[in-house]
């Protein structure tokens, strides 16, 4: 079941790479969980490095003010990704394995639309999917929705409110 925050089909492997750096709600300390991420994924050792350095770049994609075109680019180049016409439509082909899907799978994801509905909460910088009609969502969640739930928004709310109700 989708908790809200899902991105669809395989972009979700996209953004469980990019939460495998994340603040827990209970330290707010920054974790790197990228090992227990690559075991799950049981990601080829000799992977590790490049789909790490994949995520970081990603992560600043996500969070920046800008659409940074240009690290987009600087991984297509690295991964040797090339576009490919297969039964009539786009693809892309590469033989970088796992890095390279998750590369294509974010092209994919900017050719249809997608890829600007996946967003960092301006909070706790935890990655999700904004299902709204019309991509207006801001905060990871407005509700707590799960383990991994955080009412980022809910929280800027009592904050908003209780400088207005004590000056500040
Ligand atoms: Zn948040």
């Amino acid at each position: 079941m989708l908790t809200g925050q899902e991105a669809p089909g395989s972009l979700e492997d996209v953004r469980t790479l990019l939460n495998s750096w994340l603040i827990p709600n209970d330290t707010r300390v920054a974790e790197d969980r990228f090992e227990s991420y690559a075991e799950r994924c049981e990601l080829p050792e000799r992977q590790h490095d490049v789909v790490r350095r994949l995520r970081d770049d990603l992560r600043s994609v996500v969070e920046g003010p800008d659409t940074a075109d240009a690290g987009l680019n600087a991984w297509v180049d690295r991964l040797d990704v090339r576009p490919s016409v297969e039964e009539g439509r786009l693809g892309f082909r590469h033989q970088a394995g796992p890095a390279g899907e998750l590369l294509v799978t974010v092209l994919t994801a900017i050719a249809s639309g997608q890829w600007s509905r996946l967003k960092a909460c301006p909070d706790c910088r935890w990655a999700f999917y904004d299902h709204t009609r019309n991509g207006s969502k801001r905060w990871c969640l407005m509700t707590a929705g799960g383990p991994d739930g955080r009412s980022c928004g809910s929280i800027a709310k009592v904050r908003a409110y209780r400088d207005r109700t004590q000056g500040g």
